[in-house]
């Protein structure tokens, strides 16, 4: 039992609060990893202005200081990768595996960004008028607000921390309060490798009042959000009224859809990774599989027989392969939505709770079957180890039925005709698609980002995030 209190960080301070969250082991209910400072109102006043103190001289700041801050920043993370790691591990219930590559991926991406900060360039052109130049340069856009999920409580604040630094801004992390430990640890980092005070603060607490507070304030310029997509809806509607600069990234209903033509070992491969890794509790989670009339027995055979041999236990344990759902709410919405596709008229393999001691959040993956594409388990997201199997006749209806949802996130395809997997990369409506791969799983250097209810705004990661953290100032010289 951990009964430290851990604080904000606002303007190079740790400042306490009133009232303090327990983050509990979604793996060992009894464990409280730590308890940590609720923002107070006048705390959330307090960092917006150190923040827009800070600006002026961090958007100015030297190249160099910026690349040697990420640069540090990026080793002291892969130094502590192990305590990271088992950190993430107790407060999400991310297998260790799982957890040690997420506290890679934050390293990976401050290593990225630090290498942005020099390569953040403008461009001389030409100008229809003769005698005139035309230079077109990149500024900071000044307070960023990143609003963060609990299920990558390490890769997602690095991913909208690291690009909005490079690029000279003050940033206000607000994680989720499900998992605020790894945030924390970062801001530690954070601060040890000498960001200036105002330049990066913590901010921790619920959302709806420390969240909506900060998004609502006149001294925010930009707000990159990630979680679900009520909340998001939320977020773009008061961020236009203000008229502030807004990034969503929010749920999926991802399909996989599985040929004939497939190799069926890679195809099953493919879906248990997709669909049950990390507990289902992925955005790119694959959570409908579609598969065509062909391949469809020998498919859900051979998976259903993966599915049922895979470890569900704690996730320290080295072990396990899933770990525990992340809290009651989440598993209480996991077996109200097999419910409800058993009354549907789906057929329901798996997904039994698990009793382990001090732990009542376990369940075994489930697979449902018979189910037809208007059902409510394979329209709205639930974010679980929960599949659904849609038995289709062919390719193009398996197409049909993949693009008929309201989010287009990830989209996987399982051929071994090329022919095939262009004519998918064309017709799908997703920001991602994957080629004999897990919906889930992507690269950090490269867009991330979906259509349609999955997202909104510019795209994150790579030197594209560059379009969400800079705006354009285009100079005539005559
Ligand atoms: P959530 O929407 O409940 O919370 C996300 C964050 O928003 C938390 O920090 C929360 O405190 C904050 N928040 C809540 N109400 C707020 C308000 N009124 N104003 C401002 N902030 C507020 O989501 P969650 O349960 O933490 O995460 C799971 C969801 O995240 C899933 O839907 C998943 O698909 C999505 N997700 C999406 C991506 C992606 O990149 N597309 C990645 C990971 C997770």
């Amino acid at each position: 039992m951990d009964t430290l209190r851990r604080n904000n960080l606002i303007d190079g301070e740790w400042l306490a609060g009133e009232d303090y969250l327990p983050n509990m082991n979604p793996s060992d209910t009894k464990d409280i990893e730590g308890h940590y400072a609720e923002a107070t109102f006048p705390q959330v006043h307090l960092v917006i202005s150190a923040a827009r103190k800070a600006f002026p001289a961090w958007s100015r700041s030297p190249l160099m200081e910026r690349f040697t801050l990420l640069d540090k920043i990026a080793d002291k993370i892969s130094e502590r990768q192990d305590d990271l790691a088992r950190q993430l591990a107790r407060e999400e219930g991310k297998i260790l595996s799982e957890a040690r590559a997420e506290v890679m991926r934050a390293a990976q991406i401050f290593k990225f960004f630090a290498g942005e900060c020099l390569r953040i360039r403008g461009e001389v052109v030409d100008s229809v008028r003769p005698g005139v130049d035309v230079e077109i340069t990149r500024e900071a856009i000044g307070v960023c607000v990143a609003i963060t999920p609990w299920n990558f409580p390490i890769a997602i604040p690095a991913w909208k921390v690291a690009p909005a630094l490079a690029y000279g801004n003050c940033v206000i992390l607000k994680p989720s309060e499900l998992a605020p430990g790894c945030a924390w640890s970062l801001a530690r980092i954070i601060q040890d490798c000498g960001a200036p005070a105002g330049v990066f603060n913590l901010v921790m607490g619920d959302g709806a009042s420390v969240g909506a507070k900060l998004i609502a304030s006149d001294g925010v310029d930009a707000v990159s959000f990630t979680g679900s997509q009520t909340t998001g809806s939320m977020v773009r509607r008061i961020c236009a009224e203000s008229g502030k600069r807004v990034q969503l990234e929010m749920g999926g209903k991802n399909p996989l859809v599985v040929i004939d033509d497939a190799d069926l070992d890679k195809a099953v491969s493919v879906a248990l990774n997709g669909a049950f890794f990390s507990t289902g509790q992925r955005c790119t989670a694959s959570s409908r599989l579609i598969v065509t009339d062909g391949i469809h027995d020998a498919f859900v055979a051979a998976l259903t027989k993966k599915m049922v041999g895979l470890t569900v236990g704690n996730a320290l344990d080295d072990k396990s392969e899933i770990g525990p759902v992340v809290d009651d709410r989440q598993f209480r919405k996991n077996m109200e939505a097999l419910e409800r596709a058993r009354r549907d008229g789906a057929i329901v393999v798996g997904g039994e709770p698990v009793e382990i001691e001090n732990g009542n959040l376990y369940m075994r993956p489930a697979l449902v079957l018979g189910t037809r594409p208007d059902m409510v388990i394979n329209q709205e997201e639930i974010f679980g180890p929960i599949a659904s199997i849609l038995r289709v006749r062919d390719y193009e209806e398996a197409l049909a039925v993949a693009n008929d949802v309201p989010f287009g996130l990830s989209a996987g395809l399982c051929t071994t005709s090329l022919a095939m997997a262009r004519d998918f990369k064309r017709r799908i409506k997703a920001g991602m698609v994957m080629i004999n791969l897990p919906t889930a799983g992507v690269d950090f250097h490269v867009p991330f980002g979906g259509v349609k209810e999955s997202s909104y705004g510019p795209r994150e990661q790579g030197s594209y995030a560059k379009d969400f953290y800079t705006v354009m100032k285009t100079t005539y010289i005559g």
